[in-house]
């Protein structure tokens, strides 16, 4: 599993990478970000941290559903099964977490765009936050969760034109599939994908809440 996050308002961040044992991988990249000086941290490394941060620890066998299975056995169905989040909060401080098993019949030791900063997870309070799921190769290439913060900060374009610019023509260009969400400063927020469906919920203090499948907003 890979996971990252961070925090827009002084850019720090954490992240780990093909951890096989942290029951949540997430706290596992906020304990980097929070007590190492380091960024990323990988493999049986970021295992034996997150052991030495008493995170708790479970066998591998933990993670194993019959859904999954299924699918792996398939082998193409349900490739991406990551789960992101950003938020603002009544600060104006912006964060983007994502955590991940990878794609579907990864390569051993492959690691994705989930805990690469600035590909799967970016926040900037000068910008916005971002957090991605889909083909994470593609990703990586196009620094797709830097691009949209760099885009809208640079350019001036507001965080739904440079949501749609990254996704919509630039991933597509390339047949690269997946969609992010992202918030920014003044609590615009973006869901998009250029895949059928992407799960996704939101909701604000003032109650107003939403969860949907397909249909990009
Ligand atoms: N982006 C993830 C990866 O490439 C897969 C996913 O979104 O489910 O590892």
């Amino acid at each position: 599993m890979d996971a990252s996050i961070m925090d827009g308002s002084n850019l720090n961040a954490g992240a780990v990478a093909g951890v096989k044992t942290v029951k949540n991988p997430i706290m596992a990249a906020r304990s980097v970000m929070e007590n190492s000086p380091h960024v990323l941290i990988c493999g049986s490394g970021a295992d034996d941290f997150a052991k030495n941060m008493k995170l708790e620890i479970v066998d591998s066998s933990y993670f194993f559903t019959e859904r999954r299975w299924n699918s792996y056995k398939k082998a193409n169905k349900d490739k991406f099964g990551t789960v992101g989040a950003v938020a603002l909060d009544k600060n104006g401080n912006l964060a983007a977490a994502t955590s991940t098993g990878g794609m579907t019949n990864k390569m051993k030791g492959r690691v994705g765009d989930s805990p690469i900063i600035g590909a799967g997870t970016y926040a900037d309070n000068k910008g916005c936050a971002v957090s991605a799921t889909g083909h994470g190769e593609y990703f990586i290439r196009n620094a797709v969760a830097y691009d949209i913060n760099a885009l809208m900060k640079y350019s001036g374009v507001s965080l739904k034109e440079a949501a749609n610019y990254v996704i919509m023509k630039k991933l597509k260009d390339q047949n690269a599939e997946g969609g992010i969400i992202a918030v920014d400063k003044a609590a615009n927020f973006v869901t998009i994908f250029n895949t059928p469906g992407m799960y996704r919920a939101y909701n604000n203090s003032n109650g107003f809440s939403q969860i949907a499948i397909y249909g990009n907003n």
